[in-house]
């Protein structure tokens, strides 16, 4: 399908690995010129040349914290007028709900609520004002159905979804859609970390606590970066206007509800 973006300009944060690379991958392959941002120059770098390589884009790097002022300022005056923002940045660690104090609660709302809520008001207003505009946010399942050792997501994430639910009704009007996506387990970094604590905490090996986990999942796996990312250049397609303040979650299944 084609997805009717070619030429327009994504930026993507948090994106030199895992979901944030699938979506800049699949932005790639549809057409669209990126600007891509991480903490790490070196792994940064080498997504930013593979991606050129693989698809012929326009790819600017630009190596920086995204949940700091300096580092958002920094990233976004490279982004310049973006016509697609993914708003990415990495999880809070896991824990128990009486493990966390107001300095964990502030980073996790830092990172998760507050970091893409800044992106969206320095975006917005020119999508709004060029009349087209998509804007994608990497959640979690977690606003759906807690997550016990993650309190801190559980917590930041469903502000952000708040955030969203309200204002996309209120940038629709010009043309400019915004929508967040929920991954479920894709197999990420983050989920071998996660896994990893598991293990040590169960007293069980990765394979056995992995095996345990799919049997939760009914397709019986961990998404991948790619699925998720095509899923993600949907949304930010021309395909996909009529889609507003959704939550789509990405799960295989996982999460046992009708709706
Ligand atoms: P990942 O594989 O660990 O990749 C994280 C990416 O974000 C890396 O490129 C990392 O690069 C970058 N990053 C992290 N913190 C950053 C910051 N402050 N500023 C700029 N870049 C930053 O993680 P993932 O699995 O793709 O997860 C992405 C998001 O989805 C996370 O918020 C995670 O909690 C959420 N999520 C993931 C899953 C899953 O199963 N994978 C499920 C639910 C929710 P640097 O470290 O070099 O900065």
């Amino acid at each position: 399908m084609d997805l009717g973006i070619r030429g327009k300009r994504a930026l993507v944060t948090a994106a030199s690995k895992g979901l944030g690379r699938g979506c800049a991958e699949a932005l790639a392959e549809a057409g669209v010129d990126l600007v891509i941002n991480a903490r790490g120059a070196e792994a940064l770098e080498q997504t930013a040349a593979e991606i050129r390589a693989a698809h012929g884009v326009e790819v600017t790097a630009i190596a920086a914290d995204i949940v700091s002022d300096a580092g958002r300022a920094a990233v976004l005056e490279a982004a310049g007028a973006v016509d697609i923002l993914v708003t990415n940045a990495g999880g809070p660690p896991p824990g128990i709900w009486s493990d966390w104090d107001r300095a964990d609660f502030i980073a996790a709302l830092d990172a998760n609520m507050l970091t893409p809520i800044a992106l969206m008001q320095a975006c917005l207003p020119g999508m709004m004002e060029r009349g087209w505009g998509r804007v994608v946010n990497i959640t979690s399942q977690s606003v759906k159905a807690p997550i016990a050792v993650l309190g801190l997501s559980n917590a930041a994430r469903t502000g952000l979804t708040g955030f969203v639910a309200g204002t996309a009704r209120q940038v629709a009007p010009q043309g400019v859609t915004i929508n967040n996506l929920l991954p479920g387990a894709h197999d990420t970094d983050r989920i071998d970390a996660m896994d990893r604590a598991a293990s040590e905490s169960q007293g069980k090996s990765i394979a056995e606590v992995r095996a345990a986990k799919f049997q939760t999942i009914p397709a019986r796996r961990y998404g991948t970066a790619a699925e998720f990312g095509a899923a993600c250049a949907f949304l930010c397609s021309q395909h996909a206007g009529y889609i507003v303040g959704q939550n789509i979650l990405l799960d295989g299944g996982g999460i046992n509800a009708t709706l």
